[in-house]
């Protein structure tokens, strides 16, 4: 059966390098990196991600503000204080948790953001740069999953991949590391990429995924991989995180991801479990990229 790749234990020597960065940087007598997060209204979900943010801050040294703002926040009102946060050199990273209300356009607000404190990697300027190998800050949940590959220690170099999803957050821009060519940096896969969705039909779905060596899946349907749709030794990454009534536990809840965990590590060489992993492998890298912002590392010319 699978061995599990450990998202915590992954999560921890991540975060033990940044943290040990971060000792060296007020050791030598200047501030830490700041990360600040704008959470709009009150979504569970949103919260408990954002806790789970500040804790991973806190444990770096990095340090963090959270700014609340009421859901009947106007787009304009949300895009002025987002300027604000720009121009303030004390404020390294910044990220608007999303989802925004609906009455703010999302991609609105992720432009509203400088490209070089953009440690979310969901400016225009980042994705694009990212489409054209540039130096970017990459979207943390898509680093994650490619470390997570890495650190599996099977070569995804012209093997194929599957990847179910395809949100502009989420499922492309893992396609896009998984298809890339690792000459022109970027750290990318060289594999043959299959981006299924919504769209694709069940049995074509199969079909790709009986032939995939790498299946990532983040489309937060529960049960979507199960055991006879894979082939042995595939890889497994599950990014779907769901929460659905728990039948050992009456009226309590769970986390679940996409894949039938039981049946499929019954033939994968590697899965990621849910929850413990890709989700603190992902806060640990948005760590990581607060770093990066505060060491300038991300350079955009004229922009600054
Ligand atoms: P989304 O709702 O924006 O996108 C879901 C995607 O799944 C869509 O592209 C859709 O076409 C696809 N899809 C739906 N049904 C499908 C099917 N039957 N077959 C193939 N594809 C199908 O969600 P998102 O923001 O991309 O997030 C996806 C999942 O990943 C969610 O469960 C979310 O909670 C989770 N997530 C986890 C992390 C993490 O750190 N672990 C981070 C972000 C999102």
């Amino acid at each position: 059966s699978a061995q599990l790749i450990d998202g915590k234990a992954i999560a921890k020597d991540i975060k033990n390098k940044v943290k040990a960065e971060v000792d060296q940087i007020t050791q030598s007598g200047a501030r830490p990196p700041q990360l600040t997060v704008v959470l709009v209204g009150s979504d569970p979900a949103s919260v408990v991600y954002v806790s789970n943010k500040v804790k991973a801050a806190q444990y770096t040294g990095i340090t963090s503000d959270t700014i609340r703002l009421p859901d009947t926040i106007t787009e304009e009102e949300l895009l002025k204080e987002i300027q604000i946060l720009n121009k303030d050199p004390g404020v390294d990273g910044l990220l608007v948790q999303l989802p925004v209300p609906s009455h703010i356009r999302e991609r609105m607000v992720c432009d509203a953001v400088a490209p070089h404190k953009d440690v979310d990697g969901f400016n225009t300027m980042n994705i694009g740069r990212f489409c054209v190998d540039e130096k970017s800050f990459v979207p943390a949940t898509p680093a994650a999953v490619m470390e997570m590959i890495r650190r599996s220690g099977v070569s995804t170099f012209g093997k194929n991949a599957v990847v179910c999803g395809r949100s502009k957050n989420v499922g492309l821009p893992i396609a896009i590391f998984l298809h890339g060519d690792e000459a022109n940096g970027n750290n990318a896969g060289d594999a043959t990429t299959t981006i299924c969705h919504r769209y694709t039909p069940p049995d074509q779905l199969t079909y790709y995924t009986k032939n995939a060596d790498f299946i990532i899946t983040a489309t937060g349907v529960p049960n979507l991989i199960t055991a006879d749709m894979v082939k042995e030794g595939v890889v497994v990454i599950d990014v779907g995180i769901t929460r659905i009534p728990d039948p050992s536990r009456p009226s309590k809840t769970k986390l679940v991801g996409d894949v039938d965990f039981e049946g499929v590590s019954q033939k994968a060489s590697f899965i990621t479990p849910v929850p413990g992993g890709v989700g603190p492998v992902t806060v640990a890298m948005l760590m990581r990229n607060t770093l990066l912002a505060y060491k300038k590392d991300i350079e955009f010319p004229n922009m600054n």
